[in-house]
């Protein structure tokens, strides 16, 4: 029907206008990134909690909480100067589904700029509870970090919860977290937001499991896969960081299964931009070249 056929092409036009969804379109439009979140409900082994929270973004640096009302302040400013941002999104720095304030901040900018494409970022813990949340505020595009199906395999990636009031750890805790991802993912895809799956390659933990991920995924209806390399802080401080090359073979076995993003650079859960071209870390000099 007509209302079906409308969708569609406000999803292509959504997809091509993400930087981070569509290739083509990293060069030609950006993405905000508000950082309305500080606490996160989980500890991952890799993170280290004085930094931005490192499933989306690279470590070594601390973004500026912002309340919600100084995010629509910023995100008014920012539009304003850079009409090619498009995707307005939260990405920590800890779990935006554990801050109410992420909700505060979405409601307000949709609100002041119905047009643009609302994103977030999650370890998908609490996903499946908070759902209907996303959808009030009207996120479209959702990135769930998912690094394992096995419990066992996330056993040893996280090193525990905090879910409904209780700390879980091991097994226990893996096991939660993976249940709730699967079961948020596929809730999201079938209530139409596009997912993206962050994974983190740890060689030595999940590196030969990863393909098993792709296919579980793609069979939940996941638009994309973005495999991104291990840090190595925090607990993992010791291991090996996966090569360029090891990550491409590994993006190269999921490609049969799910699409994989290529061209992701860890930014700052405060960047705006272009990926890659990190405003929020540039002279103001050079800032207004790139507005004229
Ligand atoms: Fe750190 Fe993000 Fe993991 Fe939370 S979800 S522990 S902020 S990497
Ligand atoms: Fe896109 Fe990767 Fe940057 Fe997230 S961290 S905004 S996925 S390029």
């Amino acid at each position: 029907c007509e209302i079906e056929v409308s969708k569609d092409e406000d999803v292509k036009r959504m997809i091509a206008q993400h930087p981070c969804y569509s290739k083509e379109a990293q060069h030609k439009f950006g993405r905000i990134h508000l950082a309305v979140a500080p606490k996160c409900n989980i500890q991952c082994n890799y993170c280290d909690r004085k930094f931005d929270c490192v499933n989306e973004s690279r470590p070594g640096v601390t973004s500026e909480v912002l309340s919600p009302q100084a995010a629509l302040e910023k995100t008014k400013q920012v539009l304003e100067a850079y009409p090619f941002i498009k995707v307005v999104g939260v990405a920590g720095p800890g779990d935006p589904l554990a801050n109410d304030e992420t909700f505060e901040a979405l409601e307000l900018i949709k609100k002041e700029f119905p047009d643009v494409t609302l994103c977030l970022s999650t370890n998908g813990l609490i996903l499946p509870e908070r759902l209907p949340d996303l959808l009030r505020v009207g996120v479209t595009t959702l990135t769930v970090t998912m690094n394992a199906i096995d419990p066992e395999i996330e056993a040893q990636l996280i090193g525990h919860i905090s879910y409904k009031g209780k700390i879980y750890r091991g097994l226990e805790a893996a096991e939660i977290m993976v249940k709730n991802q699967l079961e948020g993912i596929k809730m999201a895809v079938e209530a139409g937001l596009v997912v993206k799956i962050n994974t983190v390659l740890v060689p030595g933990i999940n590196d030969e499991h990863i393909v098993e991920l792709a296919q579980k995924i793609n069979e939940l209806g996941v638009f994309i896969m973005n495999v991104m390399p291990l840090i190595t802080q925090a607990k993992f401080a010791d291991r090996t960081a996966p090569t360029p090359a090891e990550c491409k073979a590994i993006q190269d076995r999921c490609a049969p299964y799910v699409q994989q993003m290529r061209h992701c650079r860890q930014c700052r859960s405060d960047a705006y931009g272009l990926i890659g071209q990190d405003m929020s870390q540039m002279s103001e000099e050079r800032r207004n070249v790139i507005k004229l």
